[in-house]
């Protein structure tokens, strides 16, 4: 027997009465699947329990192509615990807190233009290579806490007027104890050295 060729618009029936029957098999065979887990939740609960790496490796492996449920997830985390997201940041921020710095001091640069940039081993680089003493006065430079050094941008990032404006390279960069860095302030470097030199 010869097909019947079909006109577009019987064609499109057929799909549609395929589509719809396709849509009830699969409601059918979910609602199935609903019941049994619902008549069965002492024995999947079991299962869960006996297959625990299974269960968290497919869970991994379906969060990996959702992240945008990871996202919430954790967003939602911290919304329902605010002292506890605080904490973790607090300690987030005080096992990286010279990566903290170099952030602040890399935007705060960006918002005043001037170009250039560091990371927090140019910092360990310059502790290095000014043999952890303040590059004005030589004093033995503290580390952490209280009476941190001071990384100085040594043209300034925000000059007097009329003076040049330094960059935020590395190059750009020295370590002072805190009483060198707050008596140089905004100071032009050789201006500022000459003062030292009067005193
Ligand atoms: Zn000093």
């Amino acid at each position: 027997m010869a097909k019947r060729q079909l006109t577009p618009e019987q064609r499109e029936r057929k799909r549609a009465t395929a589509h719809a029957r396709y849509l009830r098999v699969a409601e059918k065979e979910r609602a199935a699947a609903r019941a049994w887990n619902a008549a069965n939740k002492e024995r999947r609960r079991q299962w869960r329990e006996q297959n625990r790496e299974k269960v968290r490796s497919y869970f991994r492996k379906w969060a990996a192509g959702n992240p945008e449920h990871q996202r919430e997830r954790d967003r939602k985390r911290r919304a329902e615990n605010p002292a506890k997201r605080k904490a973790e940041l607090a300690k987030w921020k005080a096992a990286n807190a010279e990566e903290c710095r170099v952030h602040v001091r890399n935007r705060n640069a960006r918002l005043r233009d001037a170009p250039g940039a560091h990371t927090a081993t140019d910092i360990e680089r310059l502790l290095v290579l000014q043999e952890g003493k303040c590059a004005a006065c030589a004093v033995p430079l503290i580390r952490s806490g209280k009476g941190r050094f001071h990384v100085d941008h040594i043209v300034p990032l925000k000059p007097r007027k009329g003076n040049p404006q330094g960059t935020n390279d590395p190059s750009n960069l020295q370590l002072l104890c805190p009483p060198c860095n707050i008596s140089k302030h905004n100071s032009d470097p050789r201006e500022w050295k000459q003062r030292l030199a009067s005193h």
